[in-house]
């Protein structure tokens, strides 16, 4: 049958390129495998990405000294990217480019290479920085997925995902387009640190057009993830009951950003997955807008998973929007009773939201599969595709077909800056007619754009 091409309103495009080059360990099912696939690697750093604890074996977060056997530094990313594991090579390593000093909105830990949120920063320092080659690479690596999912318009967050200067990203950008490999048309989520956002604001970068790729909203993350337990909860969590998870921003750092960012003329998205951080976020943008007498209806919490009723009536109140991942429930719902305690039953309310405030689907890829049925699947059972034996969750919260379709085009058209969704796909099946189950096998047979075919399946 014949629908609209989908629009994901925020995953990470470079990223998703990047991720196809490095260790994948998104399948582990224990440390010794990860072990494993991490000796067969050929690189001199060891980058993997994409381990759940909780999909493994042990059910514990690795630790540099389950690594000591290898003999090259190795870094792993936990699926969320929030969270890292460092063996005592790679310690050594960063030590060589800087100290190690507390950070603030981040944490680590030298004895087990557990790093944090901010303290990210200090293996990105230290990891191989990508060439503008290597970028470019990127980008039509992830514009062929993009194209093979039924993907023709994206919002993207790029300038955080390497250590790179954001302007040499926008040049990979150029040249992808010059080059014709990027058919896709990028909205770029702007997140950058405030010092380098003054910087994109003063040289006049807010708001810039080049052929299919613009300059989006700024973004911001308030906190982390609910898996890694960073993300900000008012009450601790019912797993770690001297743990309230992490802000990475103070009050005054966070309006400084949005204030910016609206002088600029350019909206705000911003990541917060914990009620505190929501809190902190919905405060911050009321703030504003009162105080430069704006509306800004294009303003988004990304994520919005521990939120109540009591925030999304605020949330309708002021205009501001959600970018949710209803395929989060995937992975997520194997911890939300850990984590949450009874707070799971007001949390990914995203029927809720559907409902009162305007919101749109994303997978956050790399995080999750890029796949827009697995990630309507989600969304119209409640379940893990991954996991089946987990009972729906929150079921009533679940979306009709109608519903899904609709928050992954026509909702999302105000956060890719685009007025309509001409672009259309041919899929293998009509998905209205077909099984829950029947949806995680649809497959796209082309996928058209401005009336041209950009993908067609082979076979
Ligand atoms: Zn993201």
């Amino acid at each position: 049958m014949k629908i609209k091409a989908f629009i994901d309103s925020h995953l990470h495009l470079m990223g998703m390129g990047y991720y196809e080059e490095i260790l994948n360990l998104s399948n582990a099912k224990s440390l010794a495998e990860i072990i494993e696939l991490a000796k067969k690697s050929e690189n001199e750093v060891i980058i993997g990405r994409g381990f759940n604890q909780d999909n493994l074996l042990e059910k514990r977060m690795p630790e540099a000294q389950d690594f000591q056997d290898i003999e090259k530094p190795l870094v792993l990313f936990r699926i969320c990217g929030h969270v890292a594991i460092a063996n005592q090579l790679m310690i050594d390593l960063i030590k060589e480019k800087s100290d190690i000093l507390p950070i603030s909105g981040g944490s680590f830990n030298l004895k087990t290479g557990l790093f944090t949120e901010n303290a990210l920063a200090y293996l990105y320092q230290a990891l191989p920085k990508p060439t503008k080659k290597d970028l470019v690479r990127y980008i039509a690596k992830a514009n062929k997925i993009l194209l093979k999912n039924g993907i023709t318009k994206v919002a993207s967050d790029d300038f955080s995902s390497f250590d790179v200067p954001f302007e040499m990203v926008i040049e990979a950008y150029l040249e992808a387009i010059e080059q014709g490999l990027l058919d896709v048309e990028v909205t770029e989520q702007v997140n950058l640190p405030i010092k380098k956002f003054e910087e994109f604001c003063r040289k006049d970068y807010s708001n810039k057009k080049y052929h299919n790729f613009q300059m989006g909203p700024l973004k911001v993350l308030a906190d982390g993830s609910l898996g890694g337990r960073t993300a900000a909860l008012n009450e601790p969590y019912s797993d770690d009951l001297h743990n309230l998870g992490i802000l990475t921003y103070t009050g005054s750092e966070l309006y400084d950003l949005v204030k910016l960012a609206t002088i600029n003329n350019m909206d705000s998205v911003i990541h917060a997955i914990g009620d505190r951080a929501a809190d902190q976020v919905i405060d911050t943008l009321i703030k504003v807008q009162k105080e430069m007498n704006v509306k800004s209806p294009n303003n988004a919490i990304i994520h919005a998973q521990v939120l109540n009723k009591i925030q999304i009536e605020k949330m309708k109140k002021h205009q501001i929007g959600a970018i949710v991942q209803p395929v989060f429930i995937n992975s997520d719902i194997q911890i939300v009773k850990d984590r949450l305690g009874e707070r799971r039953y007001e949390s990914y309310l995203f029927k809720t939201m559907y409902e009162n405030i305007s919101l749109g689907f994303s997978t956050d890829c790399p995080v999750e599969a890029v796949n827009p049925f697995k990630n309507i699947y989600c969304s119209i059972t409640r379940k893990s595709a991954d996991k089946p034996e987990f009972d729906a969750y929150l079921p009533e919260e679940g979306f009709t077909m109608k519903e899904a379709l609709k928050a992954y085009t026509d909702n999302n058209l105000r956060y890719v800056y685009s007025e309509s969704q001409d672009d259309y796909l041919e899929i293998d099946r009509d998905i209205f007619a077909a099984e829950n189950e029947e949806l995680l096998s649809v497959s796209v047979l082309k996928t058209y754009k401005n009336g041209k075919i950009v993908y067609e399946r082979k076979n």
